[in-house]
């Protein structure tokens, strides 16, 4: 029998761990919908299941995928991405002091300003790509750092070995949102982070069908991991059977998804670089972004996405997604369809995104076909 721990993590998700249905041998597992288990007689819970809000065999299953593809010693499903990263704040005590990006996902920023403070807790915005920044925001009472890398929508990069070291000589634990990133490209867990945190809405589903959340822990029996499971439990912020068996079969895939996008962003990294109406290309992955060095350090594939500066600024940039027909004009990403998205327009005032950029999420179609869309557009806007 082979040993599990062996396999490449694509084999792992492509087979779901080998699930299979031990009463009918399926080899898609069921999806369990039901929300309480039978007791025992002898008033016992033997099969490890007593009610749904803390607990489902989906959603166990489709953790225990996310589990070995982060290398992690647990993973928990929420109903979002935002449920996995505000819970590991208000799993901290109350006084808490968090050091946190300045340029990150705009709604979790939003909360960290306004609304973690209603809860007593303490934070601090530093640009976390500058390690002597974020170890002079650390205070006695810091018990959190939180990164995301690569950042939205500047795709800034933050060493993460490096910030680990800042949190642990600090008595902090490492959180990080690798939504972008995802498992196939960084597994934080091994680069010293103590928590990693995915929208698994974007990549990890895939289909933008699914709105999903979860966060995996190096170790599963720490302080703050039972306080996040009891946050969980006591909010009712776990994930539904439903999206979980989406969220499983999406994961199948994950690889060969992420890889094909990452393939095609490169190439339209490449191209809209040396495009008249293009004044700059935020891509990880082109050696002139300021975090190349770090990104190529910590990161196998630079990811699908990218952000591109219009020359003639905010109508320019609004003008040409306003023309494209292939890409999808909407937010969110890491779904096989390509979006753009005018990112200033949907974060609003205060925003750190500059009006001309437009942020792509590349998908699976042909890259040509999507840089001769975008290339029309721009031109049609220009003229
Ligand atoms: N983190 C990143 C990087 C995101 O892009 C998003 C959503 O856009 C989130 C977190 C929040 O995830 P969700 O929309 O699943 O709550």
């Amino acid at each position: 029998m082979t040993d599990k721990r062996s396999l490449k993590p694509r084999t792992l998700a492509a087979q779901a761990l080998g699930a299979i249905d031990p009463e009918t041998k399926a080899v898609v597992p069921p999806l369990h919908l039901s929300t309480t288990y039978i007791r025992d007689p002898d008033n016992q819970y033997r099969a490890g299941y007593i009610y749904g809000r803390p607990d489902n065999s989906t959603t166990r299953q489709t953790e225990a995928v996310i589990a070995a593809l982060e290398n992690a010693g647990e993973a928990m499903l929420f109903g979002s991405g935002m449920a996995a990263a505000t819970s590991v704040v208000l799993a901290l005590p109350p006084g808490s002091h968090i050091v946190a990006p300045e340029v990150c996902y705009w709604g979790y920023r939003d909360w960290l300003k306004n609304e973690a403070p209603l809860f007593g807790y303490r934070v601090d915005f530093v640009d976390t790509a500058n390690l002597d920044a974020v170890r002079a925001a650390m205070k006695p009472e810091t018990k959190l750092i939180w990164i995301e890398t690569p950042s939205n929508p500047l795709w800034g990069i933050t060493d993460i070995a490096a910030v680990a070291e800042i949190a642990h000589k600090g008595g902090a634990a490492l959180a990080i949102d690798s939504t972008v990133a995802t498992p196939v490209f960084t597994r934080p867990l091994e680069l010293g982070a103590d928590i990693v945190m995915h929208s698994a809405t974007k990549y990890l589903n895939g289909h933008s069908d699914v709105i999903a959340g979860v966060l995996a822990a190096k170790r599963n029996d720490d302080v703050l991991w039972a306080r996040i499971k009891q946050v969980r439990g006591h909010h009712g912020a776990i994930l539904g059977p439903f999206e979980a068996y989406l969220l499983q079969r999406g994961l199948r895939t994950l690889e060969v998804r992420v890889k094909a996008a990452t393939t095609s962003a490169g190439v339209l990294a490449t191209r809209f670089s040396n495009h008249a109406l293009v004044s700059s290309v935020l891509y990880p992955g082109l050696a002139s972004h300021p975090g190349h060095a770090i990104a190529a350090k910590q990161m196998s594939g630079f990811s699908g996405m990218l952000s591109i500066r219009v020359k003639g600024g905010e109508q320019a940039a609004i003008g040409a997604a306003a023309r494209v027909e292939l890409w999808k004009r909407a937010t969110s990403l890491g779904g096989v369809e390509s979006l753009i998205e005018h990112r200033a327009s949907i974060e609003g005032p205060g925003s750190p995104c500059p009006t001309d950029l437009l942020r792509l999420s590349v998908g699976l179609e042909d890259a040509e076909d999507l840089y001769a869309d975008l290339d029309r557009a721009m031109r049609a806007a220009n003229d």
